[in-house]
């Protein structure tokens, strides 16, 4: 970082007057704030914080950054001082945390602080303690290269604002969150935290933001996030926006928006226009209240953010940002949407060592649980949206379908990973079902049920002939059928698929069907969810394509029917950019 090599100046008036205006310190997570930005700003590798009372007798960090010069160290407590920032041109694009020179001045003017650096070119270091603002010692110290800033009685000449602190085991929470938020920011960085003694958080510095997410976060629900990619090509009037990072799938959310977490170019920000971004990505995902985990870190070129614009830098104005908001929601809906393989319960999957169709599963899901918003802490703090309570829990065979209508009375319109799909309601129904029928086989039996009033059905002396061939196989499918006289049956049970349908209406074409194949249970299954399925031409409600689709979604084959109908038909991205000559 070139910046870490400038010297520290006080920045001319009319720089000062084009500076948004002077932060206050407010609570000891702001000084943390600071004190970190500042030790990444040098450069630091490793940046360990302590803190002793919520950060109001004690807050040190201790860094391996490039130090300061012992000649500039009084300077470096000057208001409006910076190495970072000479000219107001260089507002346009900064490439550092800090610029306005007031942090250190603002800290050291309501604590007592002590400050121990080298500078990593010069043979000695210097110790200054300040009281107030005021220097009371400097001495030369022999010390490692870095530095250490240690605050301490933050808000001891400002008994007005210590009364406004809130409880120490607020002030502990939101320091633990910025020092969450920078390591997640910076993976490459080391971070560590120390509260009254007692480590609450390590991160490696090895360059995975996984690795912090998941630390962060808990390895829990980390399992349950998927990763976001998404570099977009720098074009002519596009700056190029390159996002990355990790949010939660729709199993996983919590009743507050304080788990979205945003970077701008290694900035924390707060955008509500953004996280709207991202909660609308989940339109359809998650219900009504319920918030995701994210962590989004966006690059993109420093001219094309403004960041000049509040004094706790914590917003941000974007040159273009219908574009960002754009792009946002794009890298979300997309990791989203194209996590079929992210699913925890593809890992139970291929744990159990079967890939075959006919195999019973465990539901893995954890009971539904919700934690107050307000506790960060607790790894714990999930909330599990259960699936339908019937669906099985099976490894995901496409990825999640947002439903967005149906045409024709025929086909449910999906949006998908990479485009379009049309999904025939028939087809896929009867897929759903005989699936369904296979399950419900092998864990102890089709279940069925009794009708409230057994019905009698008269069939031809063909059917019934039929009928009693097949007896079987009907009792298979756990029917009650007797005999009621010549060609007519009285059904007292039948599959819950059929439970409220009339025996007359399905029996013949089941019969039908069976007639012109094998007379084997499969195709007994297949005849049966073929009478059961939606028609072509029924016209559905909105939950009920959301179920069949949420179903679909994990059927070991959902491109077919069992009788090898097409259940869907795919328009890819490329294909619509094609079409629409947008490539
Ligand atoms: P700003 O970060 O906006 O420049 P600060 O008041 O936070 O203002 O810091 C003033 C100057 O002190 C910085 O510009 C930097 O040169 C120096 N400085 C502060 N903290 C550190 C640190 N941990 N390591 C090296 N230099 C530092
Ligand atoms: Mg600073």
């Amino acid at each position: 970082m070139s910046e870490a090599n400038m010297t520290i100046e006080v920045l001319p008036e009319k720089v000062i007057g084009r500076i948004a205006a002077g932060e206050a310190i407010e609570r000891p997570a702001s000084v943390a704030k600071e004190l970190i930005e500042n030790a990444i700003d040098a450069g630091a590798s490793s940046v360990h914080v302590e803190v002793e009372a919520g950060g109001r007798r004690l807050l040190r960090v201790t860094d391996n950054g490039t130090g300061i010069r012992k000649g500039e160290i009084e300077l470096a407590f000057k208001r409006h001082a910076t190495s970072k920032l000479r000219s107001a041109d260089e507002l346009q694009g900064l490439t550092t945390l800090g610029f306005r020179g007031e942090a250190l001045a603002s800290i050291a003017a309501v604590s007592r602080a002590a400050i121990v650096t080298r500078y990593r070119d010069e043979g000695m270091g210097v110790s200054l303690k300040l009281r107030g603002g005021i220097v009371e010692h400097q001495q030369r110290v022999g010390v490692p290269a870095g530095t250490v800033v240690a605050i301490e009685n933050l808000f001891f000449n400002t008994p007005a604002r210590l009364a406004f602190l809130k409880s120490e085991a607020t002030e502990k929470r939101h320091i633990h969150w910025v020092v969450l938020r920078y390591a997640m920011a910076y993976p490459e960085i080391a971070f560590a935290l120390k509260q009254d003694g007692r480590e609450r958080f390590r991160s490696s510095g090895g360059g995975e933001l996984a690795d912090v997410v998941a630390t962060s976060f808990g390895l829990k629900a980390f399992k349950s996030m998927v990763a976001i990619d998404d570099a977009e090509e720098r074009r002519p009037g596009r700056p190029g926006i390159d996002i990355t990072g990790y949010t939660s799938l729709p199993s996983l959310s919590r009743a507050s928006r304080d788990r979205i977490i945003l970077f701008v170019n290694g900035r924390a920000i707060q955008d509500s226009t953004l996280s709207h971004a991202i909660t609308q990505a989940y339109d359809g995902l998650l219900k009504a209240g319920a918030f995701p985990f994210t962590v989004l870190l966006l690059t993109m070129p420093p001219d094309f953010v403004d960041v000049n614009v509040h004094p706790t830098k914590a917003e941000v104005r974007f040159r273009d940002s219908q574009l960002v908001f754009v792009a946002v929601q794009r890298a979300v809906r997309e990791a989203l949407l194209g996590s079929a393989d992210a699913v925890p319960a593809a890992d139970l999957w291929s744990a159990t060592g079967f890939t075959d169709d006919y195999i019973a599963y465990q539901n893995p899901r954890p009971a539904w649980r919700q934690l107050p918003a307000d506790d960060p802490f607790d790894d714990d703090g999930l909330d599990y949206v259960p699936e339908a309570a019937d669906s099985p829990i099976r490894p995901r065979t496409l990825p999640v379908l947002r439903v967005l209508g149906q045409v024709g009375a025929a086909y449910i319109i999906a949006e998908g990973p990479a485009g379009l799909y049309l999904v025939d309601q028939n087809a896929a129904h009867e897929r759903v079902l005989y699936q369904k029928l296979i399950d419900e086989s092998v864990n102890g039996g089709v279940q069925s049920a009794a009708l409230p009033e057994s019905q009698t059905v008269l069939l031809s002396p063909g059917d019934a002939e039929l009928l009693s061939d097949v007896s079987g196989l009907f009792m298979q499918l756990n029917f009650e059928i007797e005999v009621f006289g010549p060609n007519s049956f009285f059904i007292r049970r039948a599959p819950q698929i059929v439970s409220s349908l009339l025996a007359a209406d399905y029996l013949p074409h089941m019969l039908e069907r069976l007639r012109q194949s094998e007379k084997t249970t499969e195709r007994a299954r297949q005849s049966l969810a073929a009478v059961a399925a939606v028609r072509s031409g029924q016209i559905l409600q909105r939950e009920e394509m959301q179920s069949l689709i949420a179903q679909l979604e994990r059927c070991p084959a959902p491109f077919a029917s069992p009788s090898g109908q097409k259940t869907l038909v795919h328009l890819s991205r490329e294909q619509l950019a094609d079409e629409f000559k947008r490539r």
